[in-house]
């Protein structure tokens, strides 16, 4: 078992303002008191026995933690300390000062596609590297991309949150039970291995937001967009994608592709003529091209709006069909058996769902 600092976190850091809250605690800001340097404090709180259904399990708070000291890359989160007491672990990151990528999109009169694709190139940068390590995040989201400044003309992207990352091994088979609906790819609904290439689906589906403002899998309900996503039923309405570039819509088909082998990787990703354009007349397409702003913010008003909102049932259901889908015959079978639901964001209860039910996978 990994031990981390018993010092006071206290003692050293000056605990400041609440930055944001997870589901197993907060993150605040903080000033080192030996430099005056400020940092963000991400206080976890641990399960306190095998029983309890509140807080973390330790070994995976150590997994998030070894995940990190693995890491370190300029569009990843980094990790400076951690310290411990019988309650909480505490992780001092980096302090992430500018906020989501889509709060900061979303508050713009408008974006071309060569400003869209240079943020994406910093999100595949990011990924590609922790794949390279063999590291998959399994939650990428708008909410976990941030940005190190949202003052300078082109901020940092910064991914964070690697509570459900996994540091796969070769030969043995991850699955997983976890994820929010309209990001989570067809090998998680059908319970079968996880690999790196789950994450290209979550860019994948970001991207296709980032330019349309629109979801791609979204249904009215949770068990919709699920049977969307095993089906396969998206689109490139034209109303949406007017604007849009045939190389950024070949770059996300090349994304949202059912068969894991088949997907581009982040690597691929980065030589894709869209984010490197081998002509002149493909790089003035993508700066002429922008992304359908009204929609965007619309779309963005509306997660905001969810995250706010707390519900308890989304993750619950996703978790409770997962199981009868590991036991039931057919795909369409599956999805008719199960509730119906409203909304998918994730809440306390449900998170805390997701991460033991994928802890234990
Ligand atoms: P979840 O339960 O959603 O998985 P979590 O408990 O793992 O969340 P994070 O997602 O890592 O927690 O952080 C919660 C929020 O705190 C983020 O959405 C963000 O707003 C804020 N936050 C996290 N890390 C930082 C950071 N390094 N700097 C500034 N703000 C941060």
């Amino acid at each position: 078992m990994a031990v981390f600092k018993l010092d006071n976190v206290e003692d050293l850091y000056e605990i400041g303002e609440i930055l944001g809250s997870g589901h197993f605690g907060q993150v605040r800001e903080v000033r080192e008191r030996a430099t005056g340097t400020r940092w963000a404090a991400k206080f976890l709180k641990l399960r306190r026995n095998a029983s309890s259904r509140l807080g973390l399990e330790r070994k995976n708070v150590e997994r998030e933690v070894e995940i990190l000291q693995a890491l370190q890359h300029g569009n990843i989160m980094a990790l400076r300390d951690v310290f411990e007491n019988r309650a909480e672990v505490v992780l001092i990151v980096e302090l992430i000062s500018g906020g989501e990528l889509f709060d900061f999109i979303a508050a713009k009169e408008s974006l071309t596609e060569s400003e869209a694709i240079e943020f994406i190139e910093q999100i595949l940068q990011g990924v590609g590297y922790m794949h390279s390590k063999n590291i998959a995040h399994f939650d990428l989201k708008p909410e976990n991309i941030m940005l190190s400044d949202k003052d300078s003309l082109l901020p940092d992207i910064k991914i964070i949150d690697f509570g459900l990352a996994q540091c796969l091994t070769q030969g043995e088979e991850y699955r997983s039970m976890c994820g929010t609906p309209q990001y989570i790819a067809p090998e998680v609904i059908n319970y079968t291995p996880l690999s790196v290439a789950t994450d290209m689906w979550s860019i994948g589906v970001i991207t296709y937001i980032l330019l349309s403002g629109m979801s791609p899998f979204q249904g009215d309900t949770n068990e919709e967009t699920l049977r969307n996503i095993v089906e396969m039923n998206y689109e490139f309405d034209d109303r949406h994608f007017k604007q849009t570039t045939a190389m950024a819509k070949d770059f996300i088909q090349k994304l949202l592709v059912k068969e894991q082998s088949e997907r581009m990787t982040a690597e691929e990703c980065l030589l894709h003529p869209w984010i490197k354009p081998l002509t002149k007349k493909q790089a003035a397409n993508r700066k002429r091209s922008s992304i359908n702003m009204r929609n965007f913010k619309k779309f963005n008003a509306r997660r905001k709006w969810k995250m706010s909102y707390n519900m308890v049932s989304a993750c619950t259901h996703l978790s409770r069909m997962q199981l009868l889908c590991k036991t039931r015959d057919t795909e369409n079978q599956e999805l008719r058996q199960c509730e119906s639901d409203q909304e998918d964001t994730e809440t306390n209860r449900a998170s805390l769902m997701r991460r033991r039910l994928s802890s234990s996978s």
